[in-house]
Parts: C-alpha cells; sequence; structure tokens
C-alpha cells in the first residue's frame, strides 16, 4: 500500500506556520552548519497525526480516512527529529486527538501580531541575512531596544556575527527595518547584541533620516504605456510599480539594486508570511538610499515614501503577471496615502535568465573598463 505523504509544499507550510520550531518541545528545527558558509541544517520533520500508511509500526492509522485526508494539511504537525521518534513510539500517551491539540496550541503561541500581548511581534530585518519577529521595546534619541521572539531567516549565530564583524560589512548591508515603526535605516555603528534567558535583545542607533523628495515638487514624468505626459501621484505610483517591480540584479548597471518582491512572490506565495516580508521590503526600499556609483545624489529606490504603514494582498492571483497590492504609505510633503499598485512579477525562469543576462553584460563592461585603463 502507498504512503500517503505529504508534498513539498505542505510540509514548508507545516514548518512554517510552526515557525520552525518543535511543536512539542519548542526547539528550533533550524539552524546553521558548519560545512560552509551557506549550508544550513534542519531537523525539523512534517509528521502524520495519523499515519500515513498501515502496517507494523504504523502509528494511530485510521482506516475509515481517505487518501486524500491523510496527506491533508490537517494531518501533519511540526517536530524535531526526536519528538517526531517519540510519537510514534507511544500510540497511547500521543493519541491523535493530543497532537490536533498540540499543534494548535503550538501554532496560537507563535501567531504574529496577537492582541492579547502574548505575540510575538513584527518583523524586524537585521541586515540581508537575519529576519526575526520581535518587537520595540524602547527607543530613544540615543538609540533603539528591540526583543526577537524568534528567527525566521537566520539565528542567533548569524546575529552575533553580524555585530562581530560589522566594520568588515559592505555598508549597504549595514541595516535594520522595523516593520512595527514602517521604517528602518543604515545604523550608525555595531548594534549591541544581549542574550538573556534565551531572548535576544538588540540596541542600537539609526543613521539620521534621509530628507525624502517631496510629492509637491512638481514631479512629473511620461506614462510608460500611453506615453503621455503624467504628473503628481500618477507619476508616484508609476514610480513604486516600477521600482517593485524591477527583480534585484537584473539591471546591468547596479546589480545589487532592485526589489526581491518577485522572489519573495514564489517562496511565500499562498502563506501570510507574503504580505509581511512584502512590507520589509517596501520598507527597505523607501528607507535605504540607492548605492550607485554613479549616483550623484543619495536618494531611495522608493522616492518621497517616509514609512510603510500597511501591506496587504487581497489575492495571490496574478492577471498578466501582474500582482495586486493595497499599500499605506507615509508620503513626504502629502502625508497618508492608501492606493492599490499593480505590480509585475517575474516567472522564476525569467528571473534566472535575466540575472544572467545582466550579470554578463557588467562583466564585459568591467572588461573593458579595464582595458581602457590599462591603455
Ligand atoms: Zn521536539
Amino acid at each position: 500500500m502507498p504512503r500517503d505523504d505529504f508534498t513539498a509544499a505542505t510540509k514548508r507550510y507545516l514548518a512554517l506556520r510552526a515557525s520552525h520550531h518543535c511543536s512539542l518541545c519548542k526547539v528550533s528545527t533550524v539552524g546553521p552548519s558548519d560545512e560552509k558558509p551557506t549550508a544550513v541544517t534542519m531537523i525539523g520533520k512534517a509528521a502524520h497525526i495519523c499515519a500515513a500508511s498501515p502496517g507494523p509500526g504504523a502509528r494511530r492509522y485510521d482506516p475509515t480516512t481517505t487518501s486524500a485526508q491523510r496527506s491533508d494539511i490537517s494531518n501533519g504537525i511540526w517536530l524535531c527529529a526526536n519528538c517526531a521518534d517519540l510519537i510514534d513510539k507511544d500510540e497511547v500517551r500521543f493519541t491523535a486527538d493530543w497532537l490536533r491539540r498540540a499543534k494548535a496550541e503550538h501554532e496560537k503561541s507563535r501567531k504574529i501580531g496577537n492582541v492579547s500581548g502574548q505575540g510575538d511581534g513584527d518583523i524586524i530585518a537585521i541586515g540581508p541575512s537575519i529576519v526575526a519577529v520581535g518587537s520595540v521595546q524602547r527607543t530613544s534619541p540615543a538609540g533603539t531596544r528591540v526583543q526577537l521572539a524568534h528567527f525566521v531567516e537566520g539565528n542567533g549565530r548569524e546575529l552575533f556575527s553580524f555585530a562581530e564583524g560589522f566594520d568588515r560589512l559592505p555598508e549597504r548591508d549595514r541595516y535594520i527595518l522595523l516593520s512595527e515603526l514602517g521604517f528602518g535605516n543604515l545604523l550608525l555603528r555595531a548594534p549591541t547584541i544581549e542574550r538573556t534567558n534565551g531572548v535576544y535583545e538588540v540596541e542600537f542607533a539609526l543613521q539620521e533620516h534621509l530628507t525624502r523628495i517631496s510629492a509637491t515638487s512638481g514631479i512629473c514624468g511620461m506614462c510608460i504605456e500611453t506615453g503621455r505626459m503624467i504628473s503628481g501621484m500618477e507619476v508616484l505610483v508609476q514610480n513604486f510599480e516600477r521600482t517593485l517591480g524591477m527583480a534585484r540584479g537584473t539591471w546591468f548597471a547596479n546589480l545589487e539594486g532592485g526589489s526581491d518582491l518577485s522572489d519573495l512572490y514564489w517562496r511565500y506565495k499562498n502563506s501570510p508570511w507574503f504580505a509581511r516580508l512584502a512590507m520589509k521590503e517596501m520598507i527597505r526600499l523607501s528607507c535605504l538610499p540607492t548605492f550607485r556609483r554613479d549616483a550623484k545624489e543619495i536618494a531611495t529606490p522608493l522616492a518621497c515614501v517616509n514609512r510603510v504603514d500597511r501591506v496587504e494582498v487581497p489575492t495571490f492571483k496574478l492577471v498578466d503577471q501582474h500582482l495586486s497590492l493595497t499599500v499605506e504609505f507615509d508620503i513626504e510633503g502629502l502625508g497618508p496615502w492608501v492606493g492599490g499598485l499593480s505590480v509585475f512579477v517575474s516567472m522564476p525562469e525569467q528571473l534566472e535568465e535575466s540575472r544572467a543576462t545582466a550579470k554578463l553584460h557588467a562583466d564585459r563592461i568591467a572588461q573593458i573598463e579595464m582595458t581602457s585603463t590599462a591603455r
């Protein structure tokens, strides 16, 4: 009899909903590996509440359920390897009902933005590779203090090495973004990391707020679709959509520039994490200056946006490869603005292809520059 295994997507959602922590013993199921800098060790398992197939050793197998029910996400629970082993050794203690309750309680405790105050908080990004959920504890002219509830990407070791190796990081990577406050910035100096009872606290000072271009400064431009001259909010919306729709690494003149929205879409499609991470990405593009060799003045990609207050994704359905988003921005010279954006989402194969092409062009230009200076 075939096993009714979970699909890769179901496993991923179980892990995300459990925020990569074991639903029983609460240990983190993902961490760094010493094999290479990018390697991770994953000890999590999408375990079956009712066994995937009957037979010796199968626990809680329920013959009245269908194959589809057995491989459905409702029959899964995210566990560490030890706990996954344990629940399959003791059917008396770990009944199906008991496991369903444990799963529900764990997912509830991991819910973001709980109004009870028990919530983990909002997204906090520390540099490009650490994303945590946490809350702001204190903020004063001297600095800000945040508490991290758990990591979404990265881990404690990476956090310490971010602070430790701060001076060696590229300038553009030295930032903190706070979804709770809707903004972020480059750091003034290395952050201080403290760990008390397993909880990380990060204290830092942000650089001075960059003065944004005012929306009332008479910006005008040409509509890329109709060619007619447009001004005001119309130009801004077009700029927002273009900035968010240009994938990182696809423009040869600035391989570090661009947005991660398409990548996030494919990674977190149909999950509530997408809107949260899209908001973090918009904060990054609205608060961090563009790092370009040829930049004449300091500007932010999402010009005029002071703060990102809300990002909603009504549907994940793409229309002509465009995704509709509802956003609330605080715009310089205008104040709060709520509007809809239609953002181009590159297909995974388009991303791969345009990145390869951009890289090729950039390399070629670098080569030409080298030859001409050598002459
Ligand atoms: Zn466990």
